[in-house]
């Protein structure tokens, strides 16, 4: 019946009491009404969590659950999509153009947010009388800070897989997953029982990401009422955004600017437009409300591949920008230490802004995808200009929440890039010989 695919005809069976009918048409249409279910989650979070007072907070272990289920899959996921995604392209040479391709995205995508940032922060000066104070480091940021750009370096190879498995270290298992897959193209046929097993594989994890996404509603919901009540609720929460107005609505700004700039970046290479932000929804409010992309990333991946995404280019380039392609995290990074300085009246000139146009850049690649990671990436940054360190003390406070909004904007640079770079994809996938 046409006229029951679109909102009326729901309505219409609800007044009527058309029970069957209603079923019929929930499960004709469960990825809408799911995504309707995680929004409601979301927004219902917020409401409670920053008006029903301190009792939500122990509803934490809610949201710990599906975010621990979600991470449960990270290990397996990663292995499982990147050598399918790899072994997909057929042939060494195709990863060969491929990969540096994605780098250079990337890298592009990532440096114009970071100047975006700066941008801001020099014409809004929302440091300036902001006043210095300082405080404790978050746990490991002085580790950070005298490893310097090494402590990138030193993500990317674990002494063992299965330590960096159960750590969900993201970068060492798609390193493993990347040579393993080429390994599988370089011996041939042999590979093919292997390649199929992941493909396998890839398929049953889409299938536990499908029914685990059925909990997020009531995940969302809990992960968010649960810190804004933390968080002391509204009053609070509005008390600290307002000691920090400026700085938070200049991050806030550079991410929405650099969300449109990524949408932009889509509609003109990928041709794609709303059709695609509204597939990739899901994944977006999980991004806000897990305030991590690596927890995403199965959700990320799933939506992509819904959206019609080429699943070469979502198996490999999703992963590997969930733990290099961080454009909020840059953003935000290049921000706040500007910020710092500002607040500590120290003037950093031409030369030091080059200095942190890179490092932010790097700072960000090093970032993992969990909350508040950038945080603690963030005193390579203030480290290579000569910045006190507990100037993060400054800035701490809003931080849970600025963080959520940057994670969304990662995890759509993410889905934009993969959108973007799969039509770059060699148009006959050769299967392994
Ligand atoms: N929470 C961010 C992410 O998972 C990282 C950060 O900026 O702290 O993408």
């Amino acid at each position: 019946m046409p006229e029951e695919r679109d909102g009326r005809g729901l309505l219409r069976l609800i007044l009527a009491g058309d029970r069957p009918g209603l079923w019929a048409y929930l499960r004709g249409h469960s990825s809408q009404v799911l995504l309707w279910l995680i929004m409601l989650g979301a927004a219902g979070g917020i409401l409670a969590g920053a008006f029903g007072g301190p009792a939500w907070r122990s509803l934490d272990w809610v949201g710990d659950m599906f975010l621990n289920a979600l991470k449960m899959l990270l290990a397996p996921l990663i292995l499982a999509a990147v050598v399918s995604g790899v072994t997909g392209l057929g042939d060494l040479r195709r990863l060969g153009r491929f990969g540096p391709l994605a780098v250079l995205y990337y890298a592009c995508t990532t440096g114009i947010a970071v100047l975006l940032g700066l941008l801001l922060v020099n014409l809004i000066q929302p440091g300036v009388g902001a006043g210095a104070a300082s405080a404790m480091l978050p746990e490991g940021a002085a580790a950070i800070g005298e490893q310097g750009l090494s402590y990138i370096a030193r993500q990317l190879v674990h002494p063992s897989l299965v330590d960096a498995a159960a750590r969900n270290l993201m970068a060492p298992l798609i390193l493993f997953s990347i040579l393993l897959a080429c390994a599988l193209l370089a011996i041939g046929k042999e590979s093919r029982p292997a390649v199929d097993a992941f493909q396998s594989l890839n398929k049953a994890m889409m299938q536990i990401v499908q029914w685990i996404m059925w909990l997020a509603p009531i995940g969302i919901f809990s992960l968010v009422a649960a810190r804004l009540a933390e968080a002391g609720g509204q009053e609070n929460i509005l008390r600290e955004l307002r000691g920090l107005l400026s700085y938070s609505l200049t991050v806030l700004l550079g991410l929405g600017i650099h969300f449109c700039l990524l949408s932009g970046l889509l509609l003109l290479i990928a041709r794609r437009g709303a059709d695609y932000l509204g597939k990739l929804m899901e994944a977006l409010v999980t991004a806000f409300g897990t305030a991590s992309s690596a927890a995403t990333l199965p959700i990320t991946i799933r939506c992509a591949e819904i959206a019609g995404v080429d699943q070469r280019s979502t198996r490999f380039i999703l992963p590997l920008g969930a733990t290099v392609n961080m454009d909020g995290t840059a953003l935000y990074e290049a921000v706040a230490v500007m910020f710092i300085a500002q607040s500590y009246g120290i003037e950093l000139g031409i030369g030091a802004q080059v200095v942190v146009f890179l490092t932010a850049t790097l700072a960000a690649v090093g970032a993992a995808g969990i909350p508040q990671a950038g945080l603690t990436t963030m005193v390579i940054v203030l480290t290579a200009v000569g910045l006190p360190l507990e100037g993060i003390g400054l800035i701490l406070a809003v931080d849970w929440l600025l963080d959520r909004f940057r994670t969304t904007v990662n995890v759509w640079g993410d889905a934009v890039g993969c959108a973007i770079l799969a039509r770059f994809l060699p148009r006959d996938p050769a299967p392994p010989k």
